[in-house]
């Protein structure tokens, strides 16, 4: 057990640089204080922009709008094909539309609750304050959001909310939103305010004299590895999820952007805290390789339920409403289906795990729309989430307007990521992370909807003001360039990693690999987890590892396109990730959202946080070696918010 008196304090460099005074005005006295760079000096600045995701899109169209010089890059072919795009749900905004008892504050509350108290109350307030703006600034975009009778934009509930606050483009929200923020970023790379390297991962951060100087990449059409230099970098390259192999992420979403800038010295903060989202299309077979998300926004009209006895073999229609157990709506009636992602999560995995599981592996839960078709008509029914059935038909087989749809939790998003402050900042002065690759401001559990929200607050609303903070004292001073010996060093070591992969000449493939990591990581540090579970972890993963040095097989070489060793160097990261998750979860002894310790529950079998010795992020630094690393602790403390229990009862 770790004791209170062995726990480190609150490190200087995990200063969150809050500003002082109250919680509302704090983001405009940020504001009003920072110092500014003048529009003919701004183009003396270079950022580099790395992701073309909501997040990376928006802060490297507004950056070079501003005037900054900005080089943006992404692995994709495209900046549209960033995973940003299959976000299907929608975006949360508090422009309380419907009058329905929304406002700033309650966005505030419910994400801090939501997050299990353990997120920074000063950015999520932050957050919820440009929401507003976000939508305006969206739809003068062209973005087509849904829109009612009157022409008022339309809205729905996501999980954890009372109120309606959801802005949603049918099933394509994250898609429309791309293409608004690409055309912008389009706009500038035409007016040559930014230029875009596509196809072009960033394998290592480059930090010179303790600032972050610039990133080495490499070419995947060529194989070429290559520096670039900047006044400040951005990282936006998106989640973790794939480190557990099968989850909702896109294909290649990988952590290699913010793991090497963390053995680079950025700290990672709460690595264990990831999401199972309760509403994914149950796994069909041991070789499947990607799980699909049905969106949240089904629970604002689908039914979930079980029957009540694990031996049921009639058909769903057949079994009449006393034989079934709508168990959100029984365990949770305030918020019913739409209790939280990881309170519903868990909540189907315990009656799966009783036996009463449905469909031919018993591995789903029902989502019902009997009643909304009933209620409201097909054909309304079509409208709102007519291409969500449509994609269900085509995966699953069934027809949802004749047939419950089957469920179950999947990973789908991490709340973890790079460590920053107010302004963005990772513990390397001059790298700023925004969107789903930093910490963020969801705590232990994040909402829906709220990370479309988050990413473009952070593009759109956060870093234009706290970049020019960090780039004004620098004008006219001379940073380092490509030539800098340390960039060739680093470019170096890129290389020669790389071709250590081709070296191995061992059996297994990358992917061989990623599955039985993600296996262990999904049984370990999963839904739930314990203290022999994740020991076991501990000493697994790092066998696998040795494994993965010696007996690799990457085909081909290093010139040209090799996807099998793009992967080799995912696959690598992945395995330092996965141990620092675990190492993360055993540490955090408490259960709070996401993070499920089994020996710290209620008796009805909810999360039990112990805010005494754990009101805090964790951030980790590298040491050379995951398994090792050095645990660092930002205390939070809340002073508009009362630490409760979190309850949606
Ligand atoms: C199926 C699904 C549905 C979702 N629906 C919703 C929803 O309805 N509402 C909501 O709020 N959230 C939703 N989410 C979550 C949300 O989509 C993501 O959290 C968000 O889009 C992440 O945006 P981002 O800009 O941070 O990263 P991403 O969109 O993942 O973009 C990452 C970018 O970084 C680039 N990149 C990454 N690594 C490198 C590297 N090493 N070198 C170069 N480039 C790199 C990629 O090419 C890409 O351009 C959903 C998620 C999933 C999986």
């Amino acid at each position: 057990m770790t004791m209170l008196q062995d726990r480190p304090a609150t490190d200087t460099k995990l200063a969150s640089k809050v500003p002082s005074g109250p919680l509302a005005d704090k983001w405009d006295a940020f504001k009003a204080g920072a110092k500014l760079v003048n529009p003919n000096n701004k183009r003396k600045f270079k950022v580099i922009v790395v992701g073309t995701g909501l997040a990376g899109a928006s802060a490297a169209a507004t950056l070079a709008e501003l005037g900054y010089q900005v080089d943006a890059f992404t692995f994709h072919d495209s900046p549209r094909r960033a995973h940003s795009i299959a976000a299907q749900g929608g975006i949360n905004a508090a422009k309380n539309y419907r009058g329905d008892g929304d406002s700033v504050h309650r966005l505030f509350t419910d994400t801090i609750k939501g997050g299990d108290f353990r997120s920074r109350e000063a950015n999520v307030y932050r957050l919820a304050q440009v929401s507003v703006d976000i939508i305006d600034q969206m739809v003068a975009q062209g973005v087509p959001f849904a829109r009612e009778y009157g022409g008022m934009l339309d809205n729905r509930s996501f999980g954890g909310a009372q109120v309606s606050r959801t802005f949603y483009a049918r099933g394509q929200t994250g898609q429309q939103l791309l293409l608004g923020a690409y055309q912008q970023l389009a706009r500038q790379i035409g007016l040559g305010g930014v230029r875009l390297f596509n196809r072009c991962e960033l394998v290592d951060v480059v930090v010179i004299d303790g600032r972050a100087a610039g990133i080495v990449v490499r070419d995947l059409l060529t194989g070429e590895v290559a520096s670039h230099a900047a006044h400040a970098v951005v990282l936006a390259t998106g989640g973790y999820g794939n480190v557990y192999f099968l989850s909702t992420n896109a294909m290649n979403c990988n952590v290699t952007a913010a793991w090497r800038a963390h053995r680079r010295g950025a700290y990672f903060a709460n690595p264990c805290y990831t999401q199972i989202h309760p509403t994914c299309i149950p796994q069909a077979d041991a070789t499947q390789s990607k799980l699909t998300l049905m969106s949240e926004s089904l629970r604002n009209d689908g039914r979930v339920w079980v029957p009540k006895n694990a031996d049921e073999s009639r058909a769903a229609h057949e079994i009449p409403d006393s034989d079934r157990d709508y168990y959100l709506e029984r365990l949770y009636p305030s918020f019913g289906n739409l209790a939280p992602r990881d309170i519903s999560s868990r909540a189907a995995k315990r009656l799966v795990d009783k036996g009463q599981g449905v469909g031919p592996l018993k591995n789903g839960v029902y989502l019902d729309f009997a009643d909304a078709i009933k209620r409201l008509g097909r054909d309304k029914v079509a409208e709102r989430y007519g291409n969500l059935f449509e994609m269900y038909e085509r995966i699953a087989g069934e027809n949802p307007y004749e047939v419950p749809m089957r469920i179950y939790p999947a990973t789908h998003y991490t709340m973890g990521g790079l460590w920053v402050d107010y302004e963005l900042q990772t513990t390397i002065p001059g790298l700023y992370a925004a969107g789903e690759a930093n910490f963020s401001d969801h705590g232990a559990n994040r909402l829906g909807a709220s990370a479309l929200m988050q990413g473009l607050a952070d593009g759109y609303f956060v870093l234009p003001y706290t970049i020019g903070n960090g780039l004004a004292p620098l004008l006219n001073k001379t940073v380092p360039g490509t030539d800098h010996p340390e960039f060739k060093r680093v470019e170096a070591e890129a290389r020669d990693r790389f071709r250590a992969y081709l070296g191995v000449n061992g059996t297994r493939s990358p992917d061989w690999f990623h599955r039985e990591l993600g296996k262990m990581i999904w049984d370990y540090c999963g839904m739930e987890r314990d203290r022999n579970g994740l020991e076991k972890a501990m000493g697994e993963i790092p066998a696998l590892y040795e494994e993965f040095k010696q007996d690799l097989r990457v085909t081909g070489t290093a010139e040209g396109v090799n996807q099998t060793l793009e992967k080799a160097g995912r696959v690598d990261d992945f395995f330092q990730l996965g141990m620092l998750m675990c190492k993360d979860a055993l540490t955090r002894e408490e259960s709070c959202g996401g993070h499920f310790r089994v020996e710290y529950q209620t008796d009805e079998g909810e999360a039990k946080r112990d805010d005494e010795n754990y009101c805090n992020v964790s951030a980790w630094e590298w040491t050379g070696d995951a398994a090792k690393s050095q645990l660092h602790e930002e205390a939070l403390s809340f002073e508009t918010v009362q630490l409760a229990t979190r309850s949606y009862k």
